[in-house]
């Protein structure tokens, strides 16, 4: 499949959690979160496959049709994406804006100082951008209207 985001991601997360060095096979993954309406698929049909977690939660994970590689996954609520990094068409382009569960961090990977960096989660209010976390309300707020039929 083909996709093209329309603008710059909310904000990147660089994942050392088990769960993500499992579904990649590798030490980390990138995130980019974006919302759901700003990402066009221009060819191919994204598979929703379900996948469990350790906190016995699920996670949908989009693959293409044709070669199964992992697109996008969904966490909870549907407006926002995470768009894997390593998936465009230059992955160089992008840096992470957050380093989050590093306690399981592999010991070889050296963070940078110039990302935050947290054992698990983080206070998305207090670390995004204001315009960032402007766009993520405006998406919320218009998913809540259409849930009112608005
Ligand atoms: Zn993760």
């Amino acid at each position: 499949m083909r996709y093209r985001l329309a603008s710059e991601p909310l904000f990147v997360h660089c994942c050392h959690c088990l769960n993500c060095q499992r579904q990649t096979g590798s030490a980390f993954v990138i995130n980019l979160l974006i919302e759901a309406d700003r990402v066009e698929v221009l060819a191919g049909d994204p598979q929703p496959v379900d996948v469990p977690r350790d906190d016995g939660s699920r996670q949908r994970i989009f693959r293409c049709p044709t070669c199964e590689v992992a697109v996008f996954s969904q966490y909870g609520r549907p407006e926002v994406l995470f768009v894997r990094g390593g998936t465009l068409d230059d992955p160089s382009g992008i840096t992470p804006d957050v380093h989050i569960y590093t306690r399981s961090k592999v010991g070889w990977v050296m963070l940078p100082e110039s990302a935050p960096a947290f054992e698990a989660y983080y206070d998305m209010r207090a670390l995004w951008p204001a315009a960032s976390l402007e766009r993520l309300d405006a998406s919320l707020s218009r998913a809540q209207a259409s849930d009112r039929g608005a």
